[in-house]
């Protein structure tokens, strides 16, 4: 066990992809990391049932399963876990500080990877049902869905992209939308309204997810009358945003848009000795295997930066 006051050589915040790989990384490299893996660790995987896209599992693999793998793996190389959610963080002198609700933890090197939440619409059926037909993933979960009935929610360039990449698979993609007046930037808007598999469902909004293990259909309701209508859909893709996890962060480091932002093609934020990697950074690709190979590069920009720092 580690000493209470010992200074490690680097702290990783956040236990998803991001965050176990840069620690595989960091433990083979000698670094000792400690990982705060949050009360819910694993993040966004845990939420998924198959992942088909992961190279190495012929078969697939469950998210939870690739989680318990990959974090197994990362012990091997000796990093520690600490079980607890950050509470502060003062990355204004060295070394820097990391508290949790009874622990202060000293690091001369920081990753975060806090990753990012997909937003819901927190309406009955929904949280049930995610996994077995409610998706916030068209590219992870797309190809589950031939020859089915979808409907995309959301009126964003993500739900344009969404519902243009799944008719790729779909017979007939429904666009649910609270208004009647897209969000999503034009070209994005003109390719999903030519073609010809996608329709609009204007001034609606899915007020209830049902079916009996796996998605048989939402309730609608009329965001202009109040009435509401049945829908029957094989999949609801929930595409209304994502929420960085960075709240820790503000004011100390620079963020864009609630992302964490990064140096050219490092993983370095605005505070020298303090890495980011994952959906924290990356609102465009979102993939396990994306976020991993970030946490491999923010392992080794720490290893590099300590070398010349120390
Ligand atoms: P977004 O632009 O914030 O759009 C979210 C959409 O979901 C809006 O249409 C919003 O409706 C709707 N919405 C939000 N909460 C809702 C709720 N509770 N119930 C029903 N509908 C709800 O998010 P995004 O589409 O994920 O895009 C995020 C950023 O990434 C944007 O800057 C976007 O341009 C960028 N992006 C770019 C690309 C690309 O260029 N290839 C692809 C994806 C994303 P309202 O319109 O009524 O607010």
């Amino acid at each position: 066990m580690s000493e209470e006051n010992e200074v490690r050589e680097v702290a990783i915040i956040g236990s998803g992809p991001a965050g176990l790989t840069a620690a595989v990384y960091a433990a083979r490299a000698d670094l000792h990391p400690i990982m705060i893996e949050g009360m819910e660790a694993g993040g966004q995987l845990m939420l998924t049932t198959e992942v088909e896209n992961y190279p190495g599992f012929v078969d697939g693999i469950m998210g939870p399963e690739l989680m318990t793998t990959m974090r197994k793996q990362a012990e091997r190389f000796g990093t520690e876990y600490l079980t607890d959610n950050v509470t502060e963080v003062d990355f204004s002198a060295r070394p820097f500080t990391v508290k949790t609700s009874d622990r202060e933890i000293k690091a001369k090197s920081i990753i975060i990877s806090t990753g990012a939440s997909a937003r819901m619409l927190n309406v009955p059926g929904e949280r049930e049902l995610l996994g077995h037909g409610v998706s916030t993933c068209a590219t992870c979960d797309g190809f589950f869905f031939r020859d089915k009935e979808l409907i995309v929610v959301g009126g964003g360039d993500s739900a344009m992209e969404e519902a243009t990449f799944l008719t790729k698979f779909a017979t007939k993609v429904t666009v649910v939308h609270r208004r009647d007046a897209l969000r999503a930037s034009k070209i994005m808007q003109d390719r999903a309204l030519a073609n010809e598999k996608i329709e609009f469902k204007w001034n609606a909004v899915v007020s209830e997810v049902y079916g009996d293990g796996k998605v048989a259909g939402v309730k609608l309701t009329d965001t202009a009358t109040g009435e509401v209508s049945d829908f029957p859909t094989d999949g609801v893709f929930v595409a209304i945003g994502h929420d960085p996890n960075t709240k820790l962060f503000e004011g100390k480091l620079d963020l864009a848009e609630g992302y964490i932002k990064t140096a050219g093609e490092t993983t370095a934020t605005s505070v020298p000795g303090v890495f980011a990697a994952g959906d924290v950074v990356d609102f465009r690709y979102r993939q396990a295997v994306t976020a991993a190979g970030m946490g491999c590069m923010a392992a080794i920009d720490a290893e590099r930066w300590l070398e010349a720092n120390h």
